[in-house]
């Protein structure tokens, strides 16, 4: 457990809670599909984001940073993870956001602010020059950390994701790809008989692809699968297909899952399952990356969850 202390408030982040839970899915078939439950760590810092995140607040912090700037849109997982989490080290913390501010912030937006984060809204075409927003934006004791955590740092902390997980019983690891940080430290992390597959959660995103490579040995890219039929017509689009899939799936499997990463990666696994993509006897971990929060975007009472 990795306990910090706020305004002598203990909060924690509870890595001990992470279980691997076995799905009914792929049962009938002899295809053993278990999922690592990252989402259970904490409500907000939740899986993936506190993993990518915490080898650059450890630089920061060691560096005598005293706050930290990042990237993203208004729905972004990392950003409202971000702000949270230097609220809990007791750093000043910033967001640079694309696009121009709404009248209604969204809730990603509206919580990052209830920790105490600067919001800065970005226009669309400056957004996409980020050295010009730092050369802009830079200051003294201000620490950058590059979106969606994309970077070393980012993916040898993505790489502890299965620090305490005995691994070498599977045959695939499975999860999103958003920036391919994630996946990338999986892939690092991995032992030479596994095959890692990465479900992009964007639409014709080839270049992600490279991403990952990017960040990861020679040696490994082979055994690296990049997925990209799953989009649902692109980032963060929710159709009524994944949304009866995520619900069929939570009173079946009674794991929760979002619209942008996770509900698309179960969607994935079921339906490769279908198709035979594995064989009789294959062993799958799938990473639950946490996430929730992202639903908050829908109508209430769209999932039962
Ligand atoms: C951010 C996020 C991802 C994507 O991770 P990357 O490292 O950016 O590829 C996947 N799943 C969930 C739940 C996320 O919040």
């Amino acid at each position: 457990m990795i306990i910090f202390k706020y305004n002598s408030e203990r909060v924690q982040i509870n890595t001990e809670s992470i279980t691997i839970q076995q799905l009914q899915l792929g049962a009938s078939e002899n295809i053993l599909i278990d999922v690592l439950r990252t989402d259970l760590i904490h409500p907000v810092i939740s899986g993936n984001k506190w993993y990518k995140l915490r080898y650059y607040l450890e630089d920061a912090i060691n560096s005598g940073f005293t706050e930290i700037a990042s990237f993203g849109g208004a729905y972004s997982n990392h950003i409202v993870a971000t702000a949270c989490a230097c609220q809990k080290f007791s750093l000043r913390s910033i967001g640079f956001i694309r696009g121009d501010k709404t009248e209604q912030l969204s809730p990603t937006l509206q919580t990052a602010e209830s920790y105490d984060m600067q919001l800065q809204f970005i226009n669309r075409t400056d957004y996409k020059d980020k050295t010009k927003i730092i050369i802009n934006n830079s200051s003294d004791g201000r620490y950058w950390i590059p979106e969606g955590g994309y970077g070393q740092l980012g993916a040898m902390g993505a790489a502890t994701i299965l620090e305490k997980t005995p691994i070498e019983n599977y045959d695939y690891i499975v999860a999103a790809i958003g920036s391919g940080t994630m996946v990338a430290g999986l892939l690092n992390a991995s032992l030479p008989h596994q095959t890692v597959l990465g479900i992009s959660s964007q639409k014709n995103n080839r270049s992600l692809e490279a991403e990952v490579k990017f960040l990861t040995h020679l040696e490994n890219h082979h055994r690296f699968h990049y997925i990209p039929e799953y989009h649902f017509g692109g980032f963060a689009k929710h159709p009524q297909e994944l949304l009866d899939f995520m619900t069929s799936f939570w009173h079946i499997e009674n794991i929760p899952t979002d619209i942008v990463y996770t509900g698309k990666v179960f969607y994935a696994i079921n339906d490769l399952v279908k198709k035979n993509y594995f064989k009789k006897g294959d062993r799958i971990l799938v990473i639950h990356s946490g996430g929730l929060q992202g639903n908050l975007s829908l109508p209430k009472n769209s999932l039962p969850f």
